[in-house]
């Protein structure tokens, strides 16, 4: 007989850079985890070390075609999430947020499972509110060449909205804000790595614009901490919940710091700003504080030095060069802890 405790949880985009921690710690718990991706950004790699435990499984499978297998609960995080690789095949993008949603929420209904989709702070757009409250209604551009990211998880968080209204559904909505650490992929053309491959290549860091837009950086072990804790709430809450950590910095000052941590001697480039490229974004996280008692707790120079490492092993740089220690005599690090 099953235990109660233990549940069967499906996690669609399980290969990729969240999905893959959250595999993990949901094995760890002990429960049985059904990851599905298709692989079209994620990586075996990322889920190699839990193929042997018996608690796990992988099936590959697109989620824009039915599934039919018998869960729980239902992370949905299937999706490209960095800019390039959202923008590389901007149809199947959509097709993914919206019949992606469409079956797992079918599925759900099926099986009476909770889900949880993977929404974005790209909801909010070009935000003319700061900070970015979930009331918030965004400030998008429908045919822009982010839209097909942008309104594919806005319409996902519609579908998610009208099953629960219409068929009574159990769902989490979570507004990520921008999330980095181990695991995310090299060449996926997002700051973080961008930056740290960068400069541990020696190479120059491309800030793009004059480096002055902002964002807001979450380690991944607290957001996969928010994940599970916004699951295991009773009830849905109404509505989305935005999760992140409101420390703020601009993409000039990453850079610098991520030069530093790295001992590189790389310099930085100036490079031209992307189209639609958001000027500001960090997020109200009052809700999820309240409602999830979490808040983040990993100070980003702790997370970016953890991210270096990761990368430096990728890169096979020697264990002495590992990095994240402080030049003596430098001010100490920001206080980014919420
Ligand atoms: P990722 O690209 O590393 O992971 C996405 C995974 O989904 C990959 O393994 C990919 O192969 C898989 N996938 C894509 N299309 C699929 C399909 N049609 N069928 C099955 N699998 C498919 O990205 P990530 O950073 O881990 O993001 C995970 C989710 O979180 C995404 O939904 C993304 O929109 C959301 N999100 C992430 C961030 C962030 O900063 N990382 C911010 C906001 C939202
Ligand atoms: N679906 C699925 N797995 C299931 C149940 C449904 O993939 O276990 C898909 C199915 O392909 C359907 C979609 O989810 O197109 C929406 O299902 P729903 O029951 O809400 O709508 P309907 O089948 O009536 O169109
Ligand atoms: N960015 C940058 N250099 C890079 C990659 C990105 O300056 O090599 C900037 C980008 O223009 C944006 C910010 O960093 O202002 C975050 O970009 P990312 O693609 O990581 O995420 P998103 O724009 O989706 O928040």
């Amino acid at each position: 007989m099953k235990e109660i405790s233990r549940k069967h949880i499906l996690v669609t985009g399980g290969a990729g850079f969240l999905g893959s921690h959250l595999c993990e710690r949901l094995v760890a718990q002990g429960h049985d985890v059904l990851c599905v991706d298709n692989f079209y950004t994620g990586a075996k790699d990322n889920i190699a070390h839990l193929l042997d435990c018996a608690n796990f499984e992988l099936m590959r499978h697109d989620v824009t075609f039915p599934l039919y297998v018998e869960v729980d609960e239902i992370y949905n995080l299937a999706c490209p999430a960095s800019p390039i690789h959202y923008q590389h095949d901007p149809v199947q993008t959509t097709k993914t947020s919206v019949h992606g949603a469409i079956n797992m929420l079918g599925l759900a209904k099926r099986v009476k499972a909770k889900i949880f989709q993977a929404s974005t702070s790209e909801v909010y757009g070009d935000a003319r509110v700061h900070p970015q409250t979930e009331d918030y209604w965004g400030h998008v551009n429908p045919i822009g060449p982010r839209s097909c990211y942008d309104e594919g998880k806005r319409c996902a968080e519609t579908l998610f909205t009208d099953y629960r209204r219409q068929h009574g559904l159990e769902i989490r909505i979570a507004r990520i804000f921008n999330t980095y650490g181990p695991r995310m992929h090299p060449a996926d053309g997002r700051v973080v790595s961008n930056f740290v491959m960068q400069a541990l290549s020696g190479e120059p860091l491309t800030v793009y614009g004059d480096g002055s837009q902002t964002r807001s950086f979450c380690y991944v072990d607290d957001m996969i901490d928010a994940f599970i804790r916004f699951m295991n709430l009773i009830s849905s809450p109404d509505g989305p919940v935005n999760l992140g950590n409101p420390f703020e910095i601009s993409m000039r000052q990453i850079a610098e710091q991520i030069v530093e941590i790295t001992n590189s001697s790389s310099v930085i480039e100036y490079r031209p700003l992307p189209i639609d490229d958001p000027w500001h974004r960090q997020p109200d996280i009052t809700r999820a504080t309240k409602l999830l008692a979490w808040k983040p707790m990993t100070p980003l120079h702790e997370g970016l030095a953890k991210t270096v490492r990761y990368f430096a092993k990728m890169l096979r740089f020697p264990e002495e060069t590992a990095l994240g220690q402080r030049r003596p005599g430098l001010a100490p690090w920001p206080q980014d802890r919420p």
